[in-house]
């Protein structure tokens, strides 16, 4: 079997690098293994400001910045909730929807708050998550995919982060937050994104 792939994640959120390994473990196919590791200082290094408004810029945009300071493979993710009825926000503002500072739960209210008189018709909302990656400042691949859910009047659930208390997600008849890590991994935004991910690395080894 090949040797594991070095991907560094340019991100300095150890948090998101758990997740991206335990989405690796679960999703590789068995001929693509990689090795993921946040890119070495990340923190250190010259910011890359997230102001496109496009998930797929943000992500290509990030990736490409931090793969001119880091050799070998960089991957970069954005992602964030889109809600139609409101003009697609909190979209590629969504981590700072209620201010820079805000809490998860001011967030919610805040969006709870501007949906308030819409009805369930208009409660669609849905999950992007867009994964570019990138070598010496050139773009190998950019991919994106989505999850569709509804916006609840109230939170529901203990587990997941951001918005998956008010996310009802039809197909299990749950929100994100009532959702095991292993099923919120083989429906989300992120994991579907993760996997095409696969499939592009794959392509070219
Ligand atoms: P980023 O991709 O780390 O910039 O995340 C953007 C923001 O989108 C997060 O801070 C959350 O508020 C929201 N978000 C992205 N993915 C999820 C998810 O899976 N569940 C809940 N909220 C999410």
């Amino acid at each position: 079997m090949r040797a594991p792939v070095k991907l560094f994640l340019a991100s300095s959120n150890p948090g998101k690098l758990k997740e991206y390994r335990i989405l690796a473990e679960a999703d590789a196919p068995s001929s693509v293994r990689v090795d993921l590791a946040l890119v070495p200082e990340c923190a250190s290094l010259p910011a890359f400001e997230e102001n496109a408004a496009t998930f797929a810029e943000n992500a290509a945009g990030k990736a490409l910045h931090y793969s001119r300071m880091q050799e070998g493979l960089i991957f970069a993710d954005d992602s964030g909730l889109v809600v139609p009825a409101l003009g697609g926000a909190p979209g590629v503002l969504s981590a700072r929807y209620a201010g820079v500072a805000a809490t998860n739960s001011q967030r919610i209210e805040k969006l709870l708050e501007e949906m308030c008189d819409l009805t369930r018709e208009k409660r669609g909302a849905h999950f992007v998550c867009a994964i570019a990656l990138a070598r010496q400042g050139r773009a190998l691949a950019v991919v994106t995919d989505r999850v569709d859910g509804e916006i609840l009047r109230e939170t529901r659930g203990a587990g997941g982060f951001g918005y998956d208390p008010v996310f009802y997600f039809q197909p299990l008849k749950k929100t994100f937050a009532e959702l095991s890590a292993e099923e919120k991994n083989r429906h989300s935004h992120r994991g579907k994104a993760f996997r095409k991910l696969f499939v592009a690395l794959s392509s070219m080894l």
